[in-house]
């Protein structure tokens, strides 16, 4: 008999040789048909594979994430049988499951694989499916393996990689491939499939080594499943910040200046305006003082910092004066540059905590592939702040920074986060600088932070910084899609290089510890999250245009300039659509701009002194009069707004 104990901390004894199917059966018929893949101690094992040793087992179904991986890794495996089918002669390389779905590498030789194509695949996927087959794992020899595969250089160079006695193979159907296993019992279970695109991609990812098809796919156990998924990615498609970007006159990219350097247009200028100075009067009330430092520091700095050891020569290389033969880098972190502020002065305990704030642009050097549109650049601005203070001190000031990131997420329609608290390894203390008395009190001062605050969070061992500790907020979208935002940091390491110091109560000199922070991150991040989370319906207070007026013709002209003075006034910003154009036009179009109000005037409108108000997406509100209209704006932007 063996002992198996389950994740409720029950143990149960079995017959050796029992399969995690079997312990299914025996809690449950449901949980048995529900069951998709398993891991025994740790380790991934097959549902079917016979356990031989007392162990602890987790069965996964189709709702764990480990159940979702064994699901798709398999599907790659029918994906694959499939092209074998279609493309004779075609060479399977790796297929993984990824994150949505999986993918496999395929050298089609001189075929190529479209579109068009899909469906055929998608059909001949679903007939192999439907023949319920078992995935069975076998152990190989190295030299059968490479037998097998004489024909393919690249299985043939993994399993030349690979140590005689450790290889194993997967059958399902006529199909076999070399795999580690981690499947789901049988094919079946597959009941709707989708080739989503195919794009290039080079063996090992090294562009010296052949270019292979990459196909993307995704399965679901129902069809009902896949069908919502589409749904979802056509949505994130219209969300693209990319695309709502161009749509809204955000911002645009210049071959001329540079891939990966955004140019902000007017009206996405004032939106980052907004943002900036909507965090910058928070921080102000939280003790900021805000700072300005340049673009560039001497090479030296980032000596200092560490910051060159760990980027320099993969990143932007230094500029160089003409004459004193002096090394420059463009900045990529503000950090070093804060401490050397710090640095000016002499500190007592009393002045501390000093909060040097800086909405400072940095530049990284990110590879052409890797750019994507407002999300991966090579320069962009961080609502940077450094916090110095004593060791004691953290415990509030990591209270006071949470309370910052939840006022920033609430004002931005941002409800739905987590947190994750990630501390030190303890079994590998050599890893860590700083001493361990002071990483337990910087640890438990962001756990009783994140618990005094109501905080959703997890606690992540061995996720740390070698520097430091950390809190990182993971937002949900409207999609549903998470997003890592707002991180805060505990650093003992540039106080350390920097050699900060203050003059403690016992007149002794000691070190003091520094946080980073940011609520946005980065603002261009920031604004493209935000934008795809909105959709373009940004909250009201941060909207461009909060109003558009729309004259019936040509001869309210003059009213219109007035109702426009009136909104001006109240702090309303609209602006005014003079074409002479329909009025449906007009709408179509302030429709497809986001703008949350429509004021339409014509003769009533200016016989009664009053505006007619439609809002985006719709509904009617009427004539009103424009201090009835402020008022409604005033109530909609405090929804949001709220005073920190
Ligand atoms: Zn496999
Ligand atoms: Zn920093």
């Amino acid at each position: 008999m063996i002992q198996i104990t389950l994740p409720d901390g029950s143990i149960k004894s079995f017959e050796k040789n029992t399969t995690p199917m079997d312990v299914a059966k025996s809690i449950s018929e449901g949980l048995a048909r529900n069951v998709i893949s398993a891991s025994f101690n740790g380790t991934t094992v097959e549902t079917v594979t016979p356990l031989t040793t007392d162990g602890s087992l987790v069965l996964y179904t189709w709702n764990n994430e480990e159940g979702k991986k064994a699901f798709w890794h398999s599907s790659a495996h029918v994906l694959a049988q499939a092209i074998e089918e279609l493309y004779p002669g075609a060479k399977l390389t790796i297929g993984p499951a990824i994150e949505n779905g999986f993918y496999y590498d395929v050298d089609f030789g001189d075929k190529s694989v479209s579109d068009k194509d899909f469906k055929a695949i998608e059909n001949k996927m679903l007939d192999i499916a439907r023949g319920k087959h078992d995935f069975k794992m076998r152990a190989i020899s190295k030299a059968e393996a490479l037998e097998t595969y004489k024909d393919n250089p690249y299985k043939t160079e993994l399993i030349e990689n690979l140590e005689d006695g450790t290889i194993t193979f997967c059958d399902h159907s006529t199909f076999t491939d070399l795999c580690r296993g981690g499947h789901i019992p049988n094919t079946g279970i597959i009941k709707a499939v989708k080739v989503l695109s195919v794009a290039g991609a080079y063996w090992r990812g090294d562009e010296n080594k052949p270019q292979l098809t990459r196909v993307y796919g995704i399965s679901f156990p129902k069809q009902k499943e896949l069908t919502e998924y589409l749904h979802l990615l056509e949505e994130a498609k219209k969300r693209d910040h990319r695309k709502l970007g161009k749509e809204l006159e955000l911002f645009t990219f210049s071959s001329k200046v540079g891939q990966g350097l955004p140019l902000w247009l007017p009206k996405g200028a004032a939106i980052r305006e907004r943002l900036e100075s909507f965090l910058k009067k928070a921080q102000k009330k939280a003790g900021y003082e805000m700072v300005v430092t340049p673009h560039i520091g001497q090479k030296e700095l980032y000596v200092t910092s560490g910051h060159y050891a760990k980027y320099g020569e993969d990143s932007f290389q230094p500029i160089h004066t003409p004459k004193e033969g002096e090394e420059f880098l463009l900045k990529p972190m503000n950090c070093p540059h804060h401490c050397e502020i710090y640095n000016s002065t002499q500190w007592s305990y009393k002045d501390l905590p000093k909060r040097f704030a800086e909405f400072g642009t940095v530049y990284r050097y990110e590879q052409s592939g890797e750019l994507h549109g407002l999300t991966r650049v090579r320069g962009f601005t961080q609502d940077d702040a450094h916090i110095f203070c004593t060791p004691e001190q953290l415990d509030q000031e990591f209270k006071n920074v949470i309370d910052l990131v939840l006022y920033v997420f609430g004002s931005l329609g941002f409800e739905n986060f987590t947190a994750q608290v990630s501390v030190r390894d303890l079994d590998n203390p050599d890893k860590y600088i700083g001493s361990v008395e002071n990483w337990k009190k910087a640890e438990q001062a962001i756990i009783n932070a994140a618990k005094d605050k109501g905080l959703n969070y997890v606690i992540e061992s061995g996720e740390a910084a070698f520097y430091g500790p950390k809190l990182d907020f993971m937002v949900k979208d409207a999609l549903g899609r998470q997003w890592q935002l707002g991180t805060i940091q505990v650093d003992y390491n540039l106080p350390e290089r920097f050699d900060l110091s203050y003059k403690g109560s016992d007149n002794e000199t000691h070190r003091p510890v520094m946080i980073h922070r940011a609520p946005f991150g980065s603002m261009e991040r920031f604004i493209a999250i935000l934008l795809e989370h909105t959709a373009g319906n940004f909250p009201l207070w941060l909207m461009p245009d909060q109003a558009i007026i729309l004259s019936i013709s040509e001869k309210y002209e003059k009213y219109a300039e007035k109702v426009l003075n009136l909104l001006e006034n109240h702090e309303i910003r609209a602006l005014v659509d003079h074409r002479n154009e329909t009025i449906g036009k007009k709408i179509r179009e302030a429709e497809m701009k986001k703008i949350p109000f429509m004021i339409i005037i014509g003769e009533n409108e200016e016989k009664e002194n009053k505006i007619s108000v439609r809002q985006h997406g719709g509904e009617d509100l009427g004539a009103i009069t424009i201090e009835e209209f402020a008022k409604i704006v005033e109530t909609e932007t405090n929804k949001t707004l709220k005073q920190f």
